[in-house]
């Protein structure tokens, strides 16, 4: 599934004016790239796509399903190290699914810099919503600046809070560009993401050290050739 290009639910995710693409394994991925459809994303709903809120969080109930879990796998939970495994599991899998909110600082930018803002290797981990199991890696985000720049560390703020929810890679991937498209309406946005999936490195296939690479460009780092060849040097992948 990781060979193929991305495309549907993606590119509905896609801000008015700047069109993007999506692409998994090589990048950039230019070939096969699928019609742009009318953008649905909503400013307002910006930081409210999170999937599970504490509110609807029920940790007794969860703690419930996950020792029945243990129970039909037929693990014996009587030994002392695991007789508080189910409470553990509950509040870890709470902890991962809690986006932690941040606010978008941005400045005017009255310089009018007009090169590339790249953050490199921020390190993210999410969790794969297939299996329950955690891919982790290194996302690249970058953009173009327009009007507006961002608070350098609002570049990770913005993977972290992404990430904390039940993902595909890809989503994520399109999640943190749409997020800063709409926010900053910079001239460009690049996002790459590397990870190792656990679903694929520790069962499965067993492909262990693959990375899942994949990739959403909007604006002139989709489009200009210099933009693009320059983000993709900066994040370290060739064009
Ligand atoms: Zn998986």
């Amino acid at each position: 599934m990781y060979m193929s290009q991305t495309s549907g639910a993606e590119q509905d995710l896609v801000p008015a004016g700047l069109a993007m693409e999506s692409g998994v394994g090589a990048i950039p991925a230019s070939a096969g790239r699928t019609k742009r459809r009318p953008a649905r994303f909503d400013r307002r709903r910006r930081l409210a796509t999170v999937e599970v809120s504490e509110g609807d969080m029920d940790l007794a109930r969860a703690t419930r399903a996950v020792a029945e879990l243990l129970d039909a796998l037929g693990v014996d939970r009587n030994s002392e190290s695991v007789v508080d495994t189910p409470q553990r599991v509950a509040r870890a899998y709470a902890e991962l699914l809690t986006p932690e909110p941040f606010e978008a600082t941005t400045f005017p930018n009255d310089e009018g810099y007009d090169e590339l803002v790249v953050a490199r290797s921020i390190p993210f981990s999410s969790l794969c919503e297939h299996h329950l199991l955690p891919f982790t890696g290194v996302a690249h985000v970058g953009y173009l600046p327009g009007d507006r720049l961002l608070g350098l560390s609002k570049l990770a703020r913005v993977v972290g809070h992404f990430s904390r929810r039940l993902q595909i890679q890809e989503r994520l991937t399109t999640q943190v560009a749409d997020w800063l498209a709409a926010e900053l309406r910079p001239k460009g946005v690049g996002v790459v993401l590397e990870a190792e999936h656990a679903c694929m490195s520790l069962r499965g296939v067993r492909a262990t050290g693959a990375r899942t690479m994949t990739s959403a460009l909007a604006g002139l780092v989709r489009d200009d050739e210099r933009t693009r060849a320059e983000f993709f040097a900066l994040v370290g992948c060739r064009s």
